[in-house]
């Protein structure tokens, strides 16, 4: 058999969508990979229906359907705070994950080197090695996962590129306040680079924190590539609509990555999420509201059954502390991974191995989500009580 790339050996499959194989093929509740297990908008999927019979069917513009880009720029100028041209600062892409991929080759050439905050969503180091790009990885600090700007402008002195901002952050929740944000963008301006920011989860941000788009900052727009999706916003986790948003230079970039990657996003699930694009603020507000007593009730849960966890300001994800369990005997060697398999099998419930999101040796959590209906967090916090019974077996 002749060599595969040597790109392609270099990363190994998304260790948050194994978990979710592994979790169907055990039947656990799976609290892995972050999606609902509840229905999106009915506004959404009505119209869904009607489009099956009245289309549109065949291939959108490449770069997005004029309607669903058109709805995307109203939507996003109220957080940017700016006119969006639909026509020359957007590009619809399959997800968020095509969206980074897609911002990541339009900036980089072979060996430039990018800035990552360790933790990390795990995408971004493919993301990277698929680029070319090289990460330079700044450490955010637990318990507040606060960084060091000078690490930064270090990363900047060595030829840095850009840097990558997931705000809210997976895995660790952090949201970055304006201060921090505004001291980021100061040091892209100075050294002329990109903010590449992930900002999937902008409408799940908790009280008292709030959202800030980097690209709405004074001067930001200009260097900053906004990636997004609606799969959280609208739970369509499945439907894979993401876009980027950016100055019309880059977008003239990415519109060709994307070309050439994909083509285009499904057209009919584009017509179909139109709908949602179009709803008024109650519509984030209530989304808002539901994961803030969803993040209550899951985390007074785990309070219930005894696990340390964080309290992230963003996002539904959730650090659980398990050197507990990994101290005692009988886990004597296990990694993460192997805890979280050994959790799918006896405990019936599965997370993300902590590991997968850090640059440094942390071996000591796991990552839980919540976006779950409150039955199936109730069955969840009933069966990872009995870690503590089961562990003594
Ligand atoms: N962002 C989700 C998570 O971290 C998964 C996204 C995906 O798998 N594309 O679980």
């Amino acid at each position: 058999m002749p060599q595969l790339s040597t790109r392609v050996q270099k990363f190994t499959d998304s260790v948050i969508r194994r978990m979710t194989r592994i979790s169907d093929e055990y039947g656990a509740i799976n609290l892995s990979q972050g999606f609902p297990d509840f229905d999106p908008p009915k506004e959404i999927l009505d119209t869904l229906a009607k489009v099956a019979y009245e289309g549109p069917h065949q291939y959108p513009i490449t770069f997005g359907a004029e309607n669903f880009r058109e709805a995307l720029a109203r939507k996003q100028a109220k957080a940017i705070g700016r006119e969006i041209d639909p026509e020359t600062q957007i590009v619809v892409t399959c997800g968020g994950t095509e969206a980074m991929m897609a911002a990541m080759m339009t900036i980089c050439n072979p060996g430039d080197k990018v800035m990552v905050f360790s933790p990390f969503y795990e995408n971004y180091g493919a993301d990277a090695i698929l680029s070319g790009a090289e990460p330079i990885y700044i450490p955010l600090v637990p318990p507040n996962y606060d960084f060091d700007l000078n690490l930064v402008e270090e990363g900047f002195k060595q030829g840095a590129k850009a840097i990558i901002i997931c705000n809210p952050s997976n895995p660790c929740g952090k949201v970055f306040s304006e201060e921090e944000l505004t001291a980021i963008g100061e040091l892209v301006k100075k050294y002329d680079a990109f903010a590449v920011t992930d900002e999937v989860y902008e409408h799940m941000v908790y009280a008292p924190n709030h959202h800030t788009c980097m690209a709405s900052l004074p001067g930001m727009f200009e260097h900053t590539i906004t990636c997004n999706s609606l799969s959280k916003t609208y739970s369509i986790t499945g439907w894979r609509l993401g876009y980027l948003i950016g100055p019309e230079e880059v977008i003239e970039g990415a519109k060709k990555v994307h070309d050439f990657l994909t083509v285009g996003a499904a057209a009919p699930l584009q017509e179909a999420a139109t709908v949602g694009l179009n709803f008024p603020d109650s519509y984030y507000e209530e989304l808002l509201e539901t994961y803030t007593e969803k993040r209550q009730y899951f985390l007074d849960g785990l309070d219930s059954v005894g696990l340390k966890h964080n309290v992230p300001q963003g996002t539904y994800f959730v650090l659980v502390d398990i050197q507990e369990f990994l101290d005692l005997p009988r886990f004597a060697g296990y990694t993460d991974l192997e805890f979280c398999e050994w959790m799918i099998k006896n405990v019936g419930v599965a997370a993300v191995p902590g590991s997968s999101f850090f640059k440094e040796d942390v071996n000591h959590l796991i990552r839980l989500h919540f976006a779950r209906k409150k039955e199936t967090i109730d069955e969840a916090i009933k069966r990872l009580g009995k870690i503590k019974e089961l562990v003594k077996c």
